[in-house]
């Protein structure tokens, strides 16, 4: 079916940024898998041009355009290069992290930080998880504990996107340690602040060009002046903050299926078996059709999403509802498109084994499928 989420202005940005990626992404891709993490030029780079900060306000360097579309143009066309991996920083960046920073700082803030996170030299993350709790936040126990007109920051993180690369980490802390979710609150923690740490570059299963890193905190002085908003109401702001979050995890899902699809829609009618094109048997055909009636459909379902999100309507339950689904949906079609590759699927060499290994996670990070469904299912009153 055709969409109807995206203007010319849209396409016109779509056209730049794909010749961005062929340029600055792909041919290094290969190298960076390798490495485990990208070079801190490509987010200059992605500045210079800019892809990042779209929404920033002008007067702090940004596109002064708050529309989402053009940051899931930015993921579908990720996900459509086969480079995804080695992109997903910057929409982690731009699409989970930067929200925190436009919604929750001072005036003094915003011309301290947002001017570097545009031109790409501020490289921002987010650290909620640590190596006790992942799903339930608020038992979460890194500490910031007042001290004059500096907290003390005590504890430790892990699995943080952009753990190596970031400069600007958006942090969870207990400022009232007696408390759970009342005692939670947001520190900026900056690179190079004393005790603050980056651990090892963790190995995964796939996603191997981002770097998903452990952080660590001793006595890390913190100026009260990095404190996000207010004091304690670090959960609400997560909670506020996390359906754009797993809107763009749902945006790039679906455009990771579609390209799955794409692709094995291509090797289904070269590939031969049996004298014919293996496209041809009633499976094949049956399973594709399936797929692409479920990327339609969950397509149009995240579109909405965006609309809502772009009309500040976006609820908690239908973000929650977009992740799960579309991530699922993720996993589904990977899995079955591999299945039509056969051995060759299983190859690292065929995009098809890397969109396998790389879609595995989406169904965890961000908030679980089983999380989301207690999110959807406290709304049906259970
Ligand atoms: C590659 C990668 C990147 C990540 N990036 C970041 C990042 O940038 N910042 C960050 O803060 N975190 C990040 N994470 C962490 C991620 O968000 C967590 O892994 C996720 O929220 C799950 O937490 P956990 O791993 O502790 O699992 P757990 O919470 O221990 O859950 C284990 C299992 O129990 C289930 N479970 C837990 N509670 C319930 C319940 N109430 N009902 C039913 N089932 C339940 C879960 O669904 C899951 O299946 C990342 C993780 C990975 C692997």
């Amino acid at each position: 079916m055709k969409r109807t989420l995206y203007e010319s202005d849209h396409e016109d940005f779509r056209a730049a940024f794909r010749a961005f990626v062929e340029k600055e992404i792909v041919p290094h891709e290969p190298g960076w898998e390798s490495d485990g993490i990208v070079p801190r030029e490509l987010y200059t780079t992605a500045g210079a041009n800019g892809f990042l900060g779209i929404d920033v306000p002008e007067q702090y360097g940004g596109g002064g355009v708050p529309d989402f579309r053009f940051n899931a143009v930015i993921a579908e066309e990720l996900m459509r290069s086969g480079a995804a991996a080695a992109g997903l920083g910057l929409t982690l960046h731009n699409d989970i992290v930067l929200p925190y920073l436009l919604a929750y700082c001072t005036e003094e803030q915003k011309q301290r930080w947002l001017p570097g996170v545009v031109s790409g030299e501020k490289i921002l993350a987010i650290a909620m998880t640590e190596p006790g709790i992942g799903s339930d936040l608020a038992s979460m126990s890194t500490t910031a504990i007042r001290d004059g007109d500096h907290y003390v920051v005590n504890g430790a993180k892990t699995f943080i996107t952009n753990g190596v690369n970031a400069d600007l980490v958006v942090t969870a802390v207990k400022t009232d340690p007696s408390q759970k979710h009342k005692g939670m609150s947001l520190l900026m923690l900056e690179r190079g602040m004393d005790g603050f740490e980056r651990g090892r570059n963790l190995d995964k299963l796939g996603q191997h060009a981002q770097d998903t890193a452990e952080l660590s905190f001793t006595d890390v002085p913190v100026p009260v002046a990095n404190l996000l908003g207010e004091e304690g109401q670090g959960f609400a702001q997560l909670v506020t903050n996390l359906p754009q979050e797993r809107l763009s995890i749902a945006v790039a899902a679906v455009a990771a299926a579609r390209t799955a699809l794409t692709q094995t829609l291509e090797y289904v009618k070269e590939r031969k078996a049996f004298g014919s094109p293996i496209g041809s048997f009633q499976n094949s055909k049956f399973v594709l059709a399936e797929l692409d009636t479920e990327i339609d459909i969950a397509e149009h379902y995240v579109d909405d999403c965006v609309r809502a999100l772009n009309a500040g309507e976006l609820t908690a339950v239908d973000a929650s509802k977009a992740k799960y689904w579309c991530t699922e949906l993720q996993g589904k079609v990977v899995d079955r498109c591999l299945q039509l590759h056969g051995g060759y699927g299983y190859m690292s060499e065929y995009p098809i084994s890397k969109a396998y290994a790389d879609a595995r996670i989406t169904r965890i990070y961000g908030g679980t499928t089983e999380i989301m469904k207690e999110v959807i299912g406290r709304n049906l009153g259970l």
